[in-house]
């Protein structure tokens, strides 16, 4: 088959690869229809994940059509089509029981790189570096699916792949972001970054009863797509300092809750932006937590935080000061996908989100390559693109 191959800093090829097969009698294999690049692919694109080896297939958005299902596999068959979740959950284990699917305890096989990094170790995730278990993407023709009788989720023929394709992370991810902000109706929220995850965060937010949601970022389009389709109040980075833009609108007090959808690449201005870039270049930080330091000095005393922007390891300078003098809860955490598939299938169904809207380029797979730069380079206005694997 065909797959979009890693090879190191900046080169992913689309190179023919021996087709997956059934391992295990709770695996499937799909065939995939749709699959889409996620700002989180940028972090391995730009060579700031470790782990990661030449030959790794990459992908973590993907659905399709199961070919072949393993004999442990009762509740889905040949022939179904399946949205699939990015973070792999064996179903059973302490975590998964407690419907937290991203910490499952038993799918990730290098538990022990995790647990050398991290203390402990999360679920394992497509696509995402050896760290996260080595598992094989879903930027490819076809993928093995893993546990596949908790998982997937099958899909009615009536609702397009572009509807449904996000329930494999970004719709879920911006929605738990949201929840996370433990909203009880009236609140102000700031979300920084107008990336995809970002804009179901905004969306969500609405949803789950905030009265105000203010968006952060500095490309034209992706404000543009915050206040137009997400309905927020925006504010561009490079034009206001964001600190004091925020106390001016929320009467000195800062808002309720804030969220940090930008993660570990985050860009800015002056000194600490410089820093963190030298820091990070000479692999004394691994991380650039501008909009962190930025979430947790701008939320209000008492407020949440909540992060669904990826980070890998480790920051330097974090207002704990901040954070402990001044109450504030940080909420953060991968996505447990599988909680949160059905209840947004119907979201989508009722018209609650519009996934497909967020769509900005479709691609073959053949031009992932391509397609990686656009997206990295936020190139042609670029916010999301969809690859499809069958077309030339
Ligand atoms: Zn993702
Ligand atoms: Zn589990």
């Amino acid at each position: 088959m065909k797959a979009n191959v890693w090879h190191g800093k900046g080169d992913m090829r689309i190179e023919r690869v021996p087709d997956p097969s059934i391992l295990n009698p709770r695996d499937a294999i799909v065939k995939i229809t749709s699959t889409a690049i996620c700002g989180s692919d940028l972090h391995l694109y730009n060579g700031y994940v470790p782990t990661m080896e030449a030959g790794d297939i990459l992908g973590h958005e993907f659905m399709g059509e199961l070919v072949e299902v393993g004999s442990a596999v009762k509740n889905l068959h040949v022939g179904d089509r399946v949205v699939v979740p990015f973070t792999i959950a064996c179903g059973h284990c302490f975590f998964c029981e407690r419907h937290e699917h991203s910490l499952c305890e038993n799918s990730n096989p290098n538990a022990w790189m995790a647990e050398k990094m991290w203390g402990h170790s999360p679920a394992g995730v497509f696509g995402y570096s050896h760290l996260t278990g080595g598992y094989a993407g879903g930027q490819a023709q076809y993928a093995r699916v893993p546990y596949a009788d908790t998982g997937p989720i099958r899909i009615d023929d009536e609702l397009a792949d572009e509807q449904v394709l996000f329930l494999s992370d970004i719709l879920p991810t911006g929605y738990m972001a949201a929840e996370n902000c433990g909203l009880q109706g009236g609140e102000v929220v700031a979300v920084w970054g107008c990336g995809p995850v970002g804009q179901f965060a905004i969306q969500s937010a609405w949803l789950l009863g905030a009265e105000r949601v203010i968006a952060i970022d500095r490309f034209p389009e992706r404000l543009a797509m915050a206040s137009d389709w997400s309905r927020a109040e925006t504010l561009d980075y490079e034009q206001v300092d964001i600190g004091e833009a925020l106390r001016d609108m929320t009467g000195g007090r800062g808002p309720d809750a804030c969220i940090d959808a930008v993660g570990m690449e985050a860009h800015g201005t002056g000194m600490m932006a410089t820093y963190d870039r030298i820091k990070q270049m000479m692999r004394l930080e691994s991380d650039r937590p501008m909009v962190l330091r930025e979430v947790l000095r701008s939320c209000r005393n008492g407020g949440t935080v909540s992060v669904p922007g990826v980070y890998g390891g480790l920051v330097d300078k974090l207002p704990m000061g901040s954070v402990m003098n001044r109450s504030l809860t940080l909420k953060t955490g991968q996505t447990h996908v599988q909680r949160y598939l059905q209840p947004l299938l119907e979201r989508v169904r009722r018209g609650d989100f519009d996934p497909g809207r967020l769509i900005t380029h479709r691609m073959p797979l053949d031009d992932a390559p391509e397609a990686y730069r656009m997206f990295r380079d936020k190139a042609d206005g670029c916010v999301k693109v969809v690859l499809k694997p069958w077309l030339h």
